[in-house]
């Protein structure tokens, strides 16, 4: 599941993230690991990954924020699968329509919320919710 936002306020906000990608991404720790690492095909293959490096990467968030801006499909992203991200998402949309948020409507209210919740500590408990 993605975010079905395609407005022009979504799309600046995108691209102002994925400018901010040249920001975070020297500290990353997998700035110095072959990318093909962590875009194994196999689910379980990608948790290692992400128990290997994301857990102790000090741009986590900024990675995790970002692989749903801009609708990653594949590979790890702030140490969540694609799967992950997917069943992320899903509950992120629940958790929205209860607040009242709309998935399909971006606005101030929509990005701090999917921000705070994206936040890796507040993502997990989501996740494993
Ligand atoms: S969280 Fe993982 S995928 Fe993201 S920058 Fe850090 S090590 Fe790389």
């Amino acid at each position: 599941m993605k975010f079905r936002v395609n407005s022009e306020d979504f799309n600046k906000h995108k691209d102002i993230v994925i400018g901010n990608v040249t920001k975070w991404s020297d500290k990353a720790v997998c700035r110095t690991i072959g990318v093909d690492s962590f875009y194994h095909i196999e689910e379980n293959k990608l948790k290692q990954v992400a128990q290997q490096y994301c857990v102790s990467c000090p741009v986590q968030n900024q990675c995790l924020y970002t692989a749903l801006i801009i609708k990653e499909d594949h590979g790890v992203w702030g140490g969540f699968t694609p799967r992950q991200r997917r069943a992320l998402l899903k509950k992120l949309r629940v958790r929205a329509l209860q607040k009242g948020y709309d998935f399909t409507i971006w606005n101030n209210k929509l990005a701090s919320f999917i921000y705070k919740n994206t936040q890796i500590q507040k993502a997990t408990e989501i996740l494993s919710s």
